[in-house]
């Protein structure tokens, strides 16, 4: 019978302004499909009359929306886990070594997938979370990008 060891304290970095419980729910909330900021992007193209197709898997990073007819393809990002340079994606300094990897991979990843759908003919676009804060001016750009 071996004795309990026990639990270590984990002393919380004055720097970081986010309990490691935040810290968790913003991993879950960027690996989870059908957030809220996609799904806000996804009402706005179907109430403009726009139909899509969701997290398609025969597509390289399974894109959030997909516009098969004009091969337009929509990534809705959360400003934190894919680095966005807003507010919203900065990381916390005393917790560098462990985000700073995380979200270099990902950024890396992210990129890495926009080009094998660009070599398959596809046009790609970014939208990040906080974008969504100004509805109008996201679709001007939305717009922009799926006819043009
Ligand atoms: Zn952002």
């Amino acid at each position: 019978m071996g004795l309990l060891k026990p639990v270590r304290q984990l002393a919380q970095p004055a720097m970081d302004t986010r309990t490691p419980e935040q810290r968790r729910r913003i991993m879950q909330a960027v690996k989870q499909k059908n957030t809220a900021p996609e799904l806000a992007v996804r009402k706005l193209l179907y109430s403009h009359g726009y139909r899509y197709r969701l997290h398609r898997r025969d597509l390289p990073g399974r894109p959030d929306i997909a516009l098969g007819l004009k091969r337009k393809a929509i990534f809705v990002h959360g400003c934190f886990w894919h680095g966005h340079d807003c507010p919203k994606g900065q990381l916390p300094k005393s917790k560098l070594n462990y985000w700073g990897p995380k979200i270099e991979a990902n950024k890396e990843r992210d990129r890495r997938k926009q080009r094998e759908l660009e070599k398959l003919g596809w046009g790609v676009m970014t939208i990040w979370q906080c974008e969504l804060a100004n509805a109008q001016a996201l679709w001007v750009r939305i717009q922009e990008f799926v006819e043009g």
